[in-house]
């Protein structure tokens, strides 16, 4: 998808803070964060949102979940705690439609969230 922004940071077209990246997945910084430590991990292969995952995508969402909390733990933030977010269409804020697992660790997260 050449016009997803996501899908273009996967191919390096614009810039980004990567912290991780494998065969299926790619991490970098937020770039407005909402916590000391606010990242996005991603699926290198466009998903629009959770809506349409099928069921062999069920995997790379583990991995991602996996992954935000190998990147916690990298950081010192497994004891302290920590947040994963993947908003869901408009009522719950997406505004970028390539799936996205936000991770938010650094400070008080409150609940429930506004
Ligand atoms: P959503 O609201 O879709 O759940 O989250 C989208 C996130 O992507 C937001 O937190 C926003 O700050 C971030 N974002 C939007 N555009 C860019 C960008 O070009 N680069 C980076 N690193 N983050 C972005
Ligand atoms: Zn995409």
């Amino acid at each position: 998808m050449s016009s997803c922004l996501f899908c273009r940071i996967v191919a390096a077209e614009i810039p980004a803070k990567v912290i991780y990246q494998d065969a299926d997945v790619v991490a970098f910084e937020d770039i407005n964060p909402q916590a000391p430590l606010h990242c996005l991990i991603i699926p290198r292969r466009h998903i629009a949102t959770l809506n349409d995952m099928q069921v062999e995508d069920a995997a790379i969402v583990g991995t991602m979940q996996y992954r935000a909390a190998q990147i916690a733990r990298e950081r010192g933030y497994a004891d302290g705690g920590f947040r994963t977010v993947i908003n869901c269409n408009a009522d719950a804020g997406q505004t970028v439609f390539h799936i996205h697992l936000h991770l938010l660790a650094g400070r008080i997260l409150h609940w429930p969230p506004g």
